[in-house]
């Protein structure tokens, strides 16, 4: 029997890199790579989307730009977003990849040992130097200066102009320096935010529910047995789904230890045989239950599809009241990975 698959489809991730770089007009698109590609493999997409012309990447961790610069070779430019860290700067050197500072602490030891970004905080108040601090800042080398949107998949949030107002004004700061603000959404907010880079990562990936992306990822799992259950029996564990009536079901070989998120259940639902079924009963270990009393035809060994170009990752998340940057991130190992 098939296991478990998640495919990642690379021809998606080039058609979502090629809508980013029309939204970016002449803007360079430099893909957020970090947590492994958002759990779909830093390095096949990071290697697809340089052979589509992207030449910057960025990453969070250290050791993700270590293995980032193994998988791209010398040529890229890698940013570290958690910047220049105690302990850190001697691999970030032999690597040749650039911190994006995020503090003075982290400008001080760095101490200007080769390029940098930098960090400015305009509101999101999670990394970054502050305003007051980047004007002392001013004039020093400095290869990218960043700020980060904190709203900008809420078009209408008061912060996001505040935030494209106060990044105005650091720009100003950096003359001949690189500027770039917006994440994904923040691509789609207009050219306001685009600047001269923009670092999309959940848009490459198909999530984020903006209009015209394709979906990347694609997750099936098989059916491991059919089965008819009785009006007035419960199904799984905590016996919390009671039939109402005769229900003929379909358990699926995965579960929480997959990456199926355990609030998925009571809400969500999976793609089989033509149209959505929804679950019935817990998320377990290894198995779900979904109903597919409407598709007679389900057999052992049929593909579900629990997210992927029929059910949107979007979907999927929000049936487990989550994000489709969770539900990618917590897809287990089990899953068989694969490219195409
Ligand atoms: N830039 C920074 C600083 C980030 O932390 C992230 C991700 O969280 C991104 C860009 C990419 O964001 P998104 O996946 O929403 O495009």
């Amino acid at each position: 029997m098939t296991a478990a698959r998640l495919t990642i489809d690379l021809d998606a991730l080039a058609a979502n890199h090629a809508l980013l770089r029309r939204l970016a007009g002449g803007a360079e698109v430099a893909p957020v790579v970090k947590a492994d590609g958002y759990g779909l493999g830093a390095a096949a997409a990071a290697r697809r989307l340089a052979a589509e012309g992207a030449r910057s990447f960025h990453v969070a961790r250290l050791s993700e730009g270590v293995s980032l610069r193994a998988a791209l070779g010398p040529e890229a430019a890698i940013y570290v977003l958690d910047g220049a860290t105690p302990g850190s700067v001697p691999a970030l050197l032999a690597e040749r990849l650039v911190p994006v500072l995020n503090s003075l602490e982290q400008v001080a030891l760095w101490n200007q040992a080769g390029p940098a970004g930098l960090h400015v905080d305009t509101g999101m108040n999670r990394l970054g130097v502050r305003l007051e601090e980047a004007h002392g800042l001013a004039g020093r080398p400095c290869e990218l200066v960043i700020s980060h949107l904190a709203c900008a998949d809420e078009p209408d949030h008061a912060l996001n102009a505040i935030q494209l107002e106060r990044f105005q004004a650091v720009r100003a700061l950096f003359p001949g320096v690189k500027a770039s603000l917006a994440n994904s959404a923040g691509v789609f907010l207009g050219p306001d935010y685009v600047f001269d880079l923009v670092r999309p990562g959940i848009a490459l990936y198909g999530g984020g529910g903006q209009p015209g992306l394709s979906a990347v990822a694609t997750f099936e799992v098989p059916v491991l047995q059919v089965r008819d259950v009785p009006a007035g029996e419960t199904i799984g564990y905590g016996a919390t789904f009671m039939a109402g009536k005769p229900l003929r079901v379909a358990i699926l070989a995965a579960g929480y230890a997959d990456g199926v998120l355990r609030a998925s259940s009571p809400a969500g639902a999976v793609w089989l045989a033509g149209g959505r079924r929804r679950l019935l009963g817990r998320v377990s270990m290894d198995l779900i239950a979904v109903d597919v009393t409407d598709a007679p035809g389900v057999a052992a060994g049929d593909l579900a599809e629990l997210f992927g170009p029929n059910l949107p990752v979007e979907d999927a998340a929000a049936a487990a009241g989550t994000l489709g940057y969770e539900l990618l991130c917590r897809m287990a190992p089990r899953a068989d990975r694969r490219w195409t």
